[in-house]
């Protein structure tokens, strides 16, 4: 699928039932980007590229569809560890 426009990226923060979640949101779209697929640390939270990251184009209208898609296609609590890791709150939930 190809995508025409060039996404303006700016940090947006999904917040779901507890599960919070740092990505990208495209400023002329408003899409939800997901932040696995695109790399979001790298598109707009700041980090580093990663080299051979393989991208993909996932994006999505609400906070709901960006989750169900984590879960469903990604397995849900690797990136949790993954993102949650390097903030500096104390607070550890569930296992
Ligand atoms: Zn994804």
């Amino acid at each position: 699928m190809a995508y025409t426009w060039e996404p303006r990226w700016e940090p947006y923060t999904v917040n779901v039932n507890g599960i919070i979640i740092k990505t990208c949101r495209d400023k002329v779209t408003g899409m939800i980007a997901c932040p696995i697929c695109i790399n979001a640390v790298e598109k707009c939270l700041g980090g580093e590229a990663i080299s051979g990251y393989k991208y993909e184009y996932s994006f999505f209208f609400t906070d709901e569809d960006l989750i169900k898609h984590i879960r469903d296609y990604h397995g849900g609590r690797i990136m949790f560890k993954k993102y949650h890791s390097g903030r500096r709150r104390g607070r550890r939930h569930g296992k």
